[in-house]
């Protein structure tokens, strides 16, 4: 739970957001701890913008004061099925790291964000990383984020002058029906959030990459109705 700062206003939070599920949930929570939430969404190249339309649209209805789209594109170094229009999405379980691991993407992204937080005078920035229900990527893990958090005291000037900068990631334990009740009693609207992989120009899910298969199972195992918009 977060006090008031100094000045007696609302702390504020960098909250990333990626139209999806989990970042909405992220949300959600920072505003129920009591943050000014500014967030902050990339147009990175990634297969398709209805993530963008959702980020922008999550971001209004759980009410961030500001929320920013940061043009990055990462199809300039590819290496990703989601960066490079050569390399498929995966609509069957594959094992060890999948093709859909964007090289680097959390570290990049959350760079950024600490960029911004340091220009807003936030200490707090929030992501929606998860090791339970998730696709093995290496910048998802607690001992990922641990080791960025003291990168960012080392690199900023708020860390250097003693403020701790501090990365809060509320899923990181959380199954991903845990996460979907979290969100539902804070009132989320999910039709509102695109997950899919490869989701259509309008937002619609294909119900088979491992993103989709997440979240339908969350839904099914939540026993809530999924109000995932899928394109058959
Ligand atoms: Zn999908």
């Amino acid at each position: 739970m977060s006090g008031k700062d100094l000045a007696g206003k609302q702390p504020r939070a960098v909250v990333l957001v990626s139209g999806g599920l989990d970042s909405a949930t992220v949300l959600a929570i920072a505003r129920a701890e009591g943050y000014d939430c500014h967030t902050l969404s990339f147009d990175y190249g990634q297969r398709h913008r209805a993530e963008l339309s959702a980020s922008a649209r999550v971001s209004r209805s759980l009410g961030a004061v500001e929320h920013k789209t940061l043009s990055i594109d990462l199809r300039a170094i590819g290496g990703s099925a989601l960066t490079d229009e050569d390399i498929a999405v995966p609509e069957a379980q594959t094992p060890g790291i999948p093709v859909t691991y964007v090289p680097a993407r959390n570290t990049v992204f959350l760079s950024i964000a600490l960029g911004w937080a340091e220009v807003l005078g936030a200490l707090d920035i929030f992501i929606g990383v998860n090791a339970v229900d998730y696709s093995g990527y290496p910048d998802c893990r607690p001992e990922y984020i641990e080791a960025f958090e003291k990168m960012a005291n080392l690199a900023t000037r708020a860390g250097v002058e003693g403020h701790r900068l501090n990365i809060h990631t509320p899923l990181m334990e959380l199954s991903k029906a845990e996460i979907i009740r979290r969100g539902m009693a804070l009132g989320v609207d999910y039709a509102e959030t695109v997950s899919c992989y490869q989701a259509s120009s309008d937002g619609l899910a294909c119900g088979r990459c491992d993103s989709c298969r997440l979240r339908l199972q969350g839904f099914a195992e939540a026993g809530v109705a999924d109000p995932t918009r899928y394109a058959n």
